[in-house]
């Protein structure tokens, strides 16, 4: 069979990974894809993500089997609807379902209507009235802009004055914002992959947005993952299946619309159980290049069988904790400087990069992912940055400590 990935970073070289692993796989395209993926013999094409026409001629012309999308901008645009139209196979959310992560506020009417756990929320369109209303609303509390953001619509306000402030400034650039309450607590990812009303669960995983160590510095896609997480126990999963999973999937259907696709629930585990802190529709990056390693099953198989609502057979590793650390260029994220020399390692994902396999050149801001494995978190931990230790990373940045939460937090 043959695969067309949309997208192209760390994430789709990890998807395309695990598909050419796949007994059934002759061939992985991935549009536009990156020079690094190569490295992998995933075959790159150039069709932007967002030209769905181009997309479904190639389709066509090259006899793809099965589509699958990386990430959400082309989701929210309906690409899996267009690809619906024409007939062609494809994994991914469809444009209404795609909305629980497109619009905030779309996602905290849904929870709120399908007594999904999250945060209390209050949608403002008008500064006066939601300056009011935070002036009397305990702190902390987080205003959201709603509508893709790309991880900048979300301040977290610790005093009145930074509440002010962001909500002045978000009601300048938009419509719509939110005001939720602040949860304390630990955290995590879980991704599903859905097809009808069958679904897997994916091991949990611990993203790091900051830039820098301690969590300090600004929002990024994301610096290093790690997985599973310890602090997640069967008890909690099965708490986030029964309280959060079931019922999202079970209120897309009661709203109205058929889901095939990746379900990743942004949740946070706190004194009193288990919240919704984001819907994606999406698979995360870096979180998805310490995931699909952990795959012991057929990949593509797995997809197939979910696109027709069955249930598919697979199992995960549950030997070791896998943990990444991803390397930015300099001044990433809000003044990438490109061109500089990115290391050749095949083992790496790779994300931002222009040139050839063997003279990879930055081209934006996260470039490349280094995977480690090991028995136990610290050693996976140690075996990536010894990795790390052993590379010409030049100017690239990188965190120091990627999965310092899972070793220190206790659990609950
Ligand atoms: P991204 O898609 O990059 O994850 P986003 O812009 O969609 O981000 P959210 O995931 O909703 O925004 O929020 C970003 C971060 O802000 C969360 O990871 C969390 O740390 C914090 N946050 C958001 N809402 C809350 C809340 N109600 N309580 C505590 N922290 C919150």
């Amino acid at each position: 069979a043959k695969v067309l990935i949309v997208g192209g970073g760390g994430r789709e070289h990890a998807i395309g990974r695990a598909m050419l692993a796949s007994p059934q796989v002759t061939a992985v395209y991935c549009a536009p894809g990156n020079p690094g993926m190569t490295l992998t013999g995933i075959q790159c094409v150039a069709i932007a993500e967002m030209d769905f026409v181009g997309l479904g001629d190639f389709v066509r012309q090259a006899g793809i089997d099965l589509t699958f999308v990386g990430p959400e901008a082309p989701l929210a645009a309906g690409i899996v609807d267009y690809f619906e139209t024409e007939g062609l196979p494809i994994f991914g959310a469809n444009q209404a379902v795609a909305r629980l992560e497109s619009s905030k506020v779309f996602a905290k009417d849904f929870m709120r209507r399908h007594q999904i756990p999250t945060a209390d929320f209050t949608v403002f369109h008008d500064t006066a009235a939601a300056l009011a209303y935070s002036q009397q609303a305990p702190l902390p509390q987080v205003i959201k802009v709603d509508g893709l953001a790309a991880g900048k619509g979300v301040t977290v306000a610790k005093t009145h004055a930074a509440a002010e402030h962001a909500i002045t400034a978000a009601l300048a650039v938009t419509q719509t914002i939110l005001i939720e309450a602040f949860m304390a607590g630990f955290e995590f990812s879980q991704m599903v992959l859905v097809g009808g009303d069958r679904f897997c669960l994916l091991p949990t995983a611990q993203d790091h947005k900051r830039l820098l160590d301690d969590d300090h510095g600004p929002n990024t896609g994301g610096m290093g993952a790690y997985s599973p997480v310890p602090q997640i126990t069967l008890a909690i999963r099965q708490q986030t299946i029964e309280q959060i999973i079931k019922p999202t999937i079970a209120g897309i259907k009661a709203d109205g619309a058929t889901f095939n696709g990746v379900l990743y629930v942004g949740g946070i585990l706190t004194a009193t159980g288990v919240q919704v802190i984001e819907y994606n529709l999406r698979l995360g990056d870096p979180e998805t290049q310490i995931l699909l390693p952990q795959l012991r099953g057929d990949f593509y198989q797995v997809i197939v069988d979910l696109c027709h609502h069955r249930q598919p057979t697979l199992t995960w590793q549950t030997a070791a904790t896998y943990l990444g650390v991803v390397l930015a260029t300099p001044g990433y994220p809000d003044h990438p400087q490109t061109g500089g020399a990115v290391p050749t390692l095949p083992t790496a994902d790779y994300a931002g990069v222009s040139g050839t396999p063997q003279h990879l050149v930055s081209a934006g801001g996260r470039v490349m992912m280094v995977l480690a494995q090991g028995a136990d978190l610290a050693t996976a931990q140690r075996q990536a940055y010894a990795q790390l230790a052993q590379l010409d990373t030049g100017q690239l940045q990188f965190r120091h400590d990627i999965g310092w939460q899972g070793l220190t937090t206790a659990a609950f």
